[in-house]
């Protein structure tokens, strides 16, 4: 996987502790691994090494502002899956940003996996839960992975409900995101000391502070007295998210507040 993918980074080795399995991580571009360096990375029969079981894709890419992973990127990825019989697992916890974004169906993208996992939380504004989909065996196994981890449930309906508005209700809220996101990327530029680090195609915008002679955590905590509530992302970075719920005037008040700040 990506050496920056969520499942590496902020999992707490779930994979290496529940699945015994040890991580290789590939640097990316944008959130991108390279064909060729997934395939250089595959490793076979060799007593020496592991196997690799599993190649693992994450789109939109988090740490990389929720860039939107090419679906050439993701076509040529899983052409090398299929010629080396190893599956491929998509990490879409923001799939429908992604799909939003590059206009494409889900399903065109999820095509080239395996299995793909999205949260109904997030963007599409759910109050809990994730979905994973993939072939019948590969669920039967989820499900009873779910159990052994405590995840069995009952009276579940209760969650499903508002699961079942995220999907139906507030997939069309994402382009105004993604909208919002531009233009507090745009108004936060415009500020001097900020630096938008990423080209924002969804709905991360991330920022770099290092010339607004604040620290992360003080800029972050006068943001949190006009209640707006942001992210340390790397020393010096903080992440914007516009979400269900965040409007445009919300987007204004936060230039307004990250002016504010910056003055002091
Ligand atoms: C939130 C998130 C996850 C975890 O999703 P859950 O199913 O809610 O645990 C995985 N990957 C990425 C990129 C995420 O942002």
């Amino acid at each position: 996987m990506e050496a920056q993918a969520h499942i590496f980074l902020y999992e707490a080795a779930a994979l290496s502790a529940f699945a015994g399995v040890q991580i290789k991580t590939l640097d990316g571009n944008n959130g991108a691994m390279n064909p060729g360096d997934v395939e250089a990375a595959i490793r076979g029969d060799d007593i020496h090494q592991p196997e690799t079981g599993l190649i693992c894709i994450e789109n939109t890419h988090n740490k990389a502002g929720g860039a939107v992973i090419p679906l050439e990127n993701m076509q040529k990825i899983y052409q090398l899956s299929r010629d080396y019989a190893i599956p491929i697992h998509l990490d879409g916890a923001r799939l429908f940003n992604a799909s939003v974004a590059s206009r494409t169906p889900v399903k065109e993208i999820a095509k080239y996996t395996d299995s793909v996992q999205f949260c109904l939380s997030k963007g599409l504004g759910a109050p809990v839960g994730s979905i994973i989909a993939g072939s019948s065996d590969f669920i039967s196994q989820a499900r009873k992975w779910r159990k052994r981890l405590g995840g069995g449930l009952r009276q579940v309906g209760v969650l499903a409900a508002p699961g079942i508005i995220a999907l139906e209700e507030n997939i069309q809220h994402l382009e105004q995101d993604h909208e919002n996101a531009k233009q507090l990327a745009e108004g936060l530029q415009n500020i001097e000391g900020l630096v938008v680090m990423n080209k924002v195609e969804t709905n991360i915008v991330l920022v770099d502070i290092t010339n607004s002679n604040r620290t992360t955590e003080n800029f972050i905590n006068l943001l949190k007295e006009h209640n707006i509530l942001t992210g340390a992302f790397g020393p010096n970075i903080i992440r914007f998210v516009t979400n269900n719920g965040i409007t445009r005037n919300d987007v204004n008040n936060v230039l307004l507040a990250a002016q504010k700040i910056v003055n002091l």
